[in-house]
């Protein structure tokens, strides 16, 4: 099949998935501490319809799958979906993020499975304060789900995603930093996006990249940058004497649009072109309705011919999407 472009000439060839838009946390930056509606049941696509959905897109050259949520590990039998779409002709990179807390018990069958790369959220190593961001004190079953990944050397990198918010990721900034020297984790910053339930996000709350990198070389001396790839949305840097990575993703004070690759599927089928888009795709209703793979490979098309140049976070007028991260699928 054709590969997939976009009308600014960008080749998509990254799916991010939603499973569920459950959670078994509530982080601040992402769900509200109660009152979050649920899909109905009915309303989430079954195990099928994804892995037809991610069929239909290697075939046009979506090369990278990447599960998540709400929380993911939540969503029953979640091996037995990647056990799918591990053989599925053209997924070349399987990915997965999770916060991490049910990870001791579902490392194993999900490398078994075929999962090759993993993503864990961690914010902070102190338990009150991760207790205080998740509004969960679950810090100690987190590491306990990290050592486990890493029992598993076909499970690799391990990177570990946090956070970044000015007035609250400051002092975690050397532990995180100190991890990803004794661990073999790539720990990642994260600037604070408005994709908060809450809608507390404000610019003034964003700790960019460059603010992490000066408190690490404070305690480190200089980082020394690593190449990456082109499509990557995250700046790598190594330690000078060449002792673990860091990494810095900052969609906020440097936009990576130009180079985006990526769509998104919401766990109730939308299709969505940008984190912030104000327009979703309904490919569930295609998928129920009889479609066929060729009329759902063109619905998808032309999504994508409608993919936003860029985000406009730091625009005047900016909207806000409708839904929050861990109903869109971070
Ligand atoms: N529950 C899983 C987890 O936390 O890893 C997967 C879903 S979560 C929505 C995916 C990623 O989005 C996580 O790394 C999370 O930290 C990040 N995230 C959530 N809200 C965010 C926000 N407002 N700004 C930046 N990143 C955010
Ligand atoms: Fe749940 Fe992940 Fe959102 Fe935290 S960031 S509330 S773990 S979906």
């Amino acid at each position: 099949m054709e590969p997939l472009v976009d009308s600014w000439g960008r080749r998509i060839e990254s799916v991010r998935v939603s499973v569920t838009d459950k959670c078994n946390f509530r982080c601040t930056y992402c769900m509200p501490a109660e009152g979050l509606q649920w899909l109905p049941r009915a309303e989430v696509l079954t195990f099928e319809e994804i892995a037809r959905l991610v069929r239909i897109l290697a075939a046009m050259g979506v090369s990278e799958t990447r599960l998540t949520g709400g929380e993911p590990l939540i969503r029953r039998d979640l091996p037995e979906l990647v056990r799918q779409l591990a053989v599925t002709p053209g997924v070349e990179d399987l990915s997965l993020t999770t916060n991490g807390v049910l990870l001791d018990r579902l490392a194993g069958p999900l490398v078994e499975a075929g999962l090759k790369r993993i993503n864990v959220s961690l914010d902070s190593l102190s338990h009150t304060r991760f207790a205080e961001l998740a509004r969960r004190d679950a810090l100690d079953k987190v590491l306990a789900g990290l050592e486990e990944a890493e029992r598993y050397p076909e499970l690799r990198p391990i990177k570990v995603n946090c956070v970044a918010i000015k007035g609250f990721t400051e002092p975690e900034v050397p532990a995180l930093a100190e991890l990803a020297r004794r661990k073999p984790y790539v720990v990642r910053f994260i600037e604070f996006m408005p994709l908060d339930a809450d809608e507390v996000w404000r610019d003034d709350q964003v700790l960019t990249g460059d603010e992490i990198r000066a408190l690490i070389e404070d305690v480190y001396g200089p980082l020394v940058e690593l190449p990456a790839k082109a499509s990557s949305t995250a700046k790598r840097y190594g330690f000078a004497d060449g002792k673990g990575e860091v990494g810095f993703v900052n969609p906020v004070s440097e936009p990576f649009c130009s180079a985006c690759d990526r769509i998104r599927i919401t766990a109730d089928g939308q299709l969505r072109t940008c984190l912030f888009s104000t327009r979703e795709w309904d490919l569930k209703t295609r998928l129920r309705d009889g479609s066929s793979d060729e009329q759902l490979a063109a619905a998808i098309r032309e999504a994508v011919i409608h993919k936003e140049l860029k985000h406009r976070i730091n625009e005047r007028g900016f909207v806000r999407a409708s839904r929050s991260m861990s109903q869109i699928g971070g």
